[in-house]
């Protein structure tokens, strides 16, 4: 190859061999400033694309640090909010946990109530026997400002799972005592409102403010006869006016005068019990009329056979006449409104 320059332009010469073709290339001078620049451009480019193909990588690189970064911290702060959450828990366990001991102590002694309800029914059906009833509870709960100390021990999560199965046991067993306890005092209730009942429709209260027998059930000398005749009731002394009670609910089925009762007044118990009340000097009742235990229902008085102020109380079981005495117990004053 060889270079032979003429005015405007050199040519390129490349003799491949002796016996071969001379191959010439004629070029402008221009050439020779043009192939330069733009190898030169090339390369510049070049160089310009690495770099900035190096700044963007380092950049993405920069950005993906920070993405990680605030990913680990995201992370962390997620930890520690877990970590307080569940200290939250453990605490609320604990608090369930205390909880529940002090409910089965309130329902042990909602237990001792519910039986002396029952007691106290049973008491109602069988007024006058002294039963007792239970002790009251000394098993008292633990307050919550009770003085507490001791050592800093951290929780493991044996003693949460503890905790749980403990405090889920409990429960368990809670709401099964709950639920007998609501059917007994469902028995208990229905128990008490019939010993209620029964206690309001049986005599057992005094008919009169004064307790003074003049005359009692039995054979007497008849005052008006001076013979031996049978008594069939109480004779309460009481002065002209004092009030006459209802000694037990009832309805008023006679409530007239006639000469040997005077103004008297029958009050029907149902289950073959009755009342009468005789000598009123007034009556404050109808026939027909419902009355209330202790209801004010006359005055005494001295009408039909009798010799003076006074109230003949008599109690008839299935129409015979019984003796009073042993359901008299209480006084108006005593019984529940
Ligand atoms: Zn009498």
């Amino acid at each position: 190859m060889r270079f032979i320059w003429g005015k405007k332009e050199f040519t390129l010469m490349i003799i491949p061999g002796a016996n071969r073709r001379t191959v010439r290339f004629k070029l402008p001078h221009s050439s020779l400033y043009i192939v330069p620049s733009v190898i030169l451009l090339v390369l510049i480019g070049f160089f310009v694309t690495i770099y900035f193909m190096n700044t963007h990588s380092h950049r993405t690189r920069n950005n993906m640090q920070q993405v990680f970064d605030g990913q680990e911290r995201q992370l962390v702060d997620q930890i520690t909010h877990k970590n307080s959450e569940l200290e939250q828990l453990q605490a609320n366990l604990i608090d369930l946990s205390q909880q529940a001991n002090e409910f089965k102590l309130k329902l042990e002694e909602i237990k001792k109530i519910d039986h002396v309800i029952e007691l106290m029914s049973e008491t109602e059906g069988a007024k006058g026997t002294s039963k007792k009833t239970a002790a009251p509870s000394t098993q008292q709960p633990k307050g919550k400002n009770s003085d507490i100390g001791g050592s800093d021990v951290p929780v493991t999560s044996q003693d949460v799972s503890l905790l749980v199965n403990s405090t889920k046991e409990g429960l368990f067993s809670l709401v099964g005592d709950i639920n007998a306890l609501l059917l007994h005092l469902n028995e208990s209730e229905a128990k008490l409102k019939e010993a209620q009942y029964v206690s309001s429709i049986t005599p057992t209260l005094w008919p009169t403010v004064t307790h003074s027998i003049t005359s009692g059930f039995g054979v007497r000398i008849d005052p008006f006869t001076s013979k031996p005749s049978m008594h069939t009731g109480f004779d309460l002394d009481g002065e002209m006016n004092d009030d006459v009670y209802a000694t037990a609910a009832g309805k008023v089925v006679e409530a007239s005068f006639d000469n040997e009762h005077g103004n008297h007044i029958i009050i029907d118990h149902t289950r073959g019990l009755q009342t009468e009340y005789m000598h009123l000097n007034k009556m404050l009742v109808k026939r027909g009329e419902s009355v209330k235990k202790g209801q004010k229902i006359g005055l005494i008085g001295t009408t039909g056979r009798s010799t003076g102020s006074h109230l003949h109380y008599e109690v008839q079981k299935n129409g015979v006449p019984i003796d009073p005495n042993p359901y008299l117990k209480t006084d108006r004053k005593d019984e529940k409104p």
